[in-house]
């Protein structure tokens, strides 16, 4: 097979993208030939989302059904908060309505009804993230990768020895929920200081108004930059807990690096100076040597990518294998 086309869908709280993406064998970036966007409508209900989603892969189908001559497709991926456990979707903090949601089956039913016929691959979106980035981006060329995207919350992937690591049921590198320091705040999980509730965007912005800061609307950036004493204090504590998460990341997987994704991941070098020397100063010396913690290379991008990816690695690993 000279190309492959591949939908990937990234399926978030606010909105849906979508792909389509012409790929060649080997590890090369795909090649976008269309683009779509489009409102989730979390609110509206699953019967809305999925048509929703439907909509996606249908505007992207249509696009290449009429613009590319013998189009044929060969995979749609699909990343989205949480996973599936027995066919049903777990944990989906962003898409309530999804939840227990038999999300492959139901999606199949309707793409069929509208004849549209391609394997589906349905994957955390976190662990897109890190084969995106492991097959594309900062953590080219490595084996073992971990993906940790520090947003609202903070999601983890693992891509080990080269293959996306997924447990049990597609739930492994949930590394958010590690217990960092019990003394913390409670996590949206209900248990208390994990990783998310110590380092998370939304949970430093908490714990500086919690210390009296003044900064109007704090996210991240505005801490770090800030020179109030209560702001450094924050982002020192910070530092702190994001070396004790990495320290265990390093000694659970041993990885050759640890790329960063969402809001916190764009902070200055500093902070990834900072939190590399606490990573360092927890973390096994033997392990803690060699690893690199990087930021993102494809932004926002990754998401679509990491989920086309795995309708890519799909078609050629079958395409080598049965020629
Ligand atoms: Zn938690």
């Amino acid at each position: 097979m000279r190309f492959a086309y591949v939908i990937g869908l990234d399926i978030g709280g606010t909105k849906i993208e979508g792909i389509l993406a012409r790929a060649a064998a080997g590890s090369s970036m795909p090649k976008v030939v269309k683009k779509v966007r489009m409102p989730t409508d979390a609110a509206a209900g699953r019967k809305a989302v999925i048509c929703n989603i439907a909509a996606v892969i249908a505007s992207l189908y249509g696009y290449g059904r009429e613009s590319i001559a013998g189009f044929r497709l060969s995979g749609i991926g699909i990343g989205t908060a949480g996973f599936l456990k027995g066919g049903r979707l777990e944990m989906v903090p962003n898409i309530p309505c999804l939840m227990g949601v038999r999300f492959r089956d139901v999606l199949s039913r309707q793409l069929l009804e509208w004849e549209i016929a391609a394997p589906l691959f349905i994957e955390n979106d976190s662990i897109c993230f890190a084969l995106a980035e492991s097959m594309f981006g900062a953590a080219r060329g490595f084996r073992n990768v971990v993906g940790v995207i520090v947003g609202t919350g903070i999601g983890g992937g693992l891509v080990l020895e080269g293959r996306v690591y997924r447990g049990r049921d597609g739930g492994a590198g949930h590394i958010g929920h590690m217990t960092i320091d019990p003394s913390g705040p409670k996590c949206g999980c209900g248990s208390k200081g994990h990783f998310e509730s110590w380092c998370s965007g939304r949970y430093i912005a908490q714990r500086y108004m919690a210390a009296g800061g003044r900064i109007e609307e704090p996210g991240p950036e505005k801490i770090f930059h800030s020179k109030e004493a209560v702001a450094k204090k924050v982002m020192k504590e910070t530092y702190e807990k994001f070396g004790i998460g990495f320290a265990s990341i390093i000694s659970a997987f041993n990885p050759d690096i640890i790329v960063l994704g969402g809001g916190v991941s764009n902070l200055p070098r500093e902070f990834y100076r900072n939190i590399g020397m606490a990573a360092k100063k927890h973390a096994n010396p033997a392990l803690a040597k060699n690893v690199k913690i990087v930021k993102n290379r494809l932004g926002d991008s990754a998401g679509v990518f990491g989920a086309a990816a795995l309708a890519i690695k799909n078609c050629y690993s079958y395409s080598s294998a049965s020629s």
